[in-house]
């Protein structure tokens, strides 16, 4: 009830807007053929400071008070693993202060793919002046969390530059104009090279990133009412994440969520939702963590993995056989070493017409290869059989206890020959020892639970919405917070009822949805920029489409 009663105080107040613009925003007349100019990966790099850090923040009410890293397996003795995938580990030189501006129109938390899209969308294409808008990132760089994918994990979604050419452009580009593809030369670029992408665009779009540096709090000001357009201004807490670590308070007209679902590793816990029926949504989300199951704590995070071919020892257990787990079975089996996988569903039997639902074909064709009868060592698939616990073995190494599950109908090779080992009854209970800790390859936790579960409200059971990392909080139709109206979220873990916006090219065509809402509720004529969005394939607000997949028919 509350949950609906907020959305429509947000809806019909942003649609009573005017267009007389708000005095904070400094309105430039919308640039609707914006295109960046061609990106080089050596750019300049741009140092101006944008905040001024002092030691003692004063103490206010907070919304998102729990805004640091889930905490993380101590694994750092290989040399190959990385234990702390949210900063970097080099110290940042100290910043110098910026007194000017501390007042934004929109702060973007976190310059990953969906927050610099959005920032770009706010400034390039809406016309927001680029100082009212701040992005900030607690890595030393933007594209943290694809710097610590392995050296060896690729983009999955191909990149190519078909601009021009076809309705859309490189599915993995973040903004109309660059491509991945062409500035890279690669279809499939790896963490590290994505990363530069966005640098790169980072870099040459003049926009203002405050790197090194995390949101720690945002509270409301309390300077308008519920309805008010725009809503805020809200206090933002920053800190930075090395150096001084020193601390600075700005205020911010709108905030936009965009810390990212792939950084807090499924390694020690389950999450279920706990409400009861017919309990009221009281807005806080009541999930309850479970051990993964016994033993998980032995094991070893996949994303914790910098390099599989320089990962100690020869035969592994991997556990989990969706995208990660396969991943790990191809780039070991290269590596020349041994593998087992062990998958709770045999992912490279559905078909569910999603194509982030169901293992991607370049996955697949990876897959293939390493299974061909002349590819030595080849992986062995046991599916689908489902872990319940893992303990060291006496004579050393560990003992994994699984179980087989019954067969599914939609379990449908359709004759595309995946070679798997030979499955056990249902019910029955097998051993399968491994001299190194067992690989889980099981995902992530979200940013929006692990981090601003103050600024959402989250789904009853009945409500439920399944994003790719779990249940995506209840946003308005523009991606806005049912219980923090001037916050809205962008990114993967976006859902509208049984859609899920987990890619990119799926979640940058909202980046101008919520762009839309924000300049309007700052006073700006937007209409030359929706339409031109529109022309780009960016701007979806008609999810009739997104349903149309081919999975019956193809
Ligand atoms: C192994 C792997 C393979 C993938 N392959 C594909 C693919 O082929 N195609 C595809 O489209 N997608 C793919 N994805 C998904 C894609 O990486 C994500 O959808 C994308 O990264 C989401 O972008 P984002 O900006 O929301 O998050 P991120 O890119 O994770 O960015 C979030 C940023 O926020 C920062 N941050 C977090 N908290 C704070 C805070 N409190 N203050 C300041 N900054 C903060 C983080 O440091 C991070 O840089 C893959 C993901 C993984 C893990």
């Amino acid at each position: 009830m509350l949950a609906l009663r907020l959305w429509m105080t947000a809806f019909m107040a942003q649609r009573a807007s005017s267009f007389a613009p708000h005095p904070s925003a400094r309105v430039r007349n919308a640039a609707p053929a914006f295109k960046l100019p061609p990106l080089s990966l050596f750019g300049k790099k741009n140092d101006d400071p944008v905040v001024e850090f002092v030691e003692d923040p004063p103490p206010t009410e907070v919304y998102a008070s729990r805004m640091s890293a889930a905490d993380g397996a101590d694994l750092s003795s290989s040399g190959v693993v990385d234990t702390d995938l949210t900063t970097e580990p080099s110290p940042s030189p100290s910043r110098p202060s910026f007194a000017e501006e501390t007042d934004y129109d929109v702060i973007v938390v976190g310059g990953g793919c969906a927050g610099l899209g959005t920032a770009l969308m706010l400034t390039k294409t809406f016309g927001l002046d680029d100082s009212r808008v701040l992005v900030v990132e607690r890595g030393e760089k933007v594209g943290t969390s694809f710097r610590a994918w392995p050296e060896e994990m690729r983009f999955i979604s191909p990149s190519f530059n078909q601009q021009g050419w076809t309705q859309s452009f490189d599915l993995n580009s973040i903004c109309w104009g660059t491509s991945p593809a062409s500035l890279l030369r690669a279809e499939h670029p790896s963490g590290e090279e994505y990363a530069l992408y966005l640098e790169a665009i980072a870099e040459q779009s003049g926009l203002q990133v405050r790197a090194g540096t995390e949101v720690t709090d945002i509270e409301d000001a309390g300077e308008k009412k519920e309805g008010d357009r725009p809503p805020g201004p809200f206090r933002v807490n920053l800190k930075e994440t090395s150096g001084s670590q020193a601390e600075a308070t700005v205020s911010s007209r709108y905030i936009v969520w965009a810390a990212g679902e792939f950084q807090f590793p499924k390694d020690k816990r389950t999450m279920t939702y706990v409400y009861k029926e017919g309990e009221e949504n009281t807005g806080k989300p009541k999930v309850r963590f479970n051990d993964m199951f016994p033993g998980a704590e032995l094991c070893l995070h996949n994303s914790h993995v910098r390099s599989w071919a320089k990962l100690p020892g020869d035969d592994f257990l991997l556990i989990g056989g969706y995208e990660s787990g396969v991943d790990a079975a191809y780039n070991l089996a290269k590596a020349g070493k041994t593998c087992r996988m062990v998958a709770s569903t045999p992912t490279w039997c559905l078909q569910t017409g999603d194509p982030s639902s169901e293992l991607a074909p370049y996955t697949a064709a990876r897959l293939r290869e390493v299974l061909a009868p002349d590819f030595s060592p080849r992986p062995k698939l046991f599916a689908p059989l489902e872990v319940v616990a893992v303990v060291e073995a006496k004579e050393g190494g560990y003992d994994v206890a699984a179980r087989w599950k019954g067969a599914e109908p939609e379990f449908n090779d359709r004759g595309l020959g995946f070679k798997i080992e030979e499955a056990g009854n249902a019910d029955s209970l097998v051993t399968l020892r491994t001299p190194e800790p067992p690989i889980l390859c099981t995902g992530f936790e979200g940013s929006v639970v692990a981090q601003a579960a103050d600024l959402f409200h989250f789904p009853t059971p009945d409500q439920e919405k399944k994003s790719c990392v779990g249940n995506g909080p209840l946003l308005t139709r523009d991606d806005e917070s049912t219980r923090v109206p001037g916050v809205f979220l962008v990114g993967p873990s976006v859902t509208h009822g049984e859609l899920s916006f987990c890619f990119v090219y799926k979640f940058r065509q909202r980046f101008a949805v919520v762009a839309d809402a924000i300049c309007q509720g700052l006073g700006m004529d937007t209409r030359a920029a929706v339409e031109e969005c529109r022309r780009q394939d960016m701007y979806l607000d008609n999810f009739a489409t997104c349903e149309d997949g081919c999975g019956d028919m193809c």
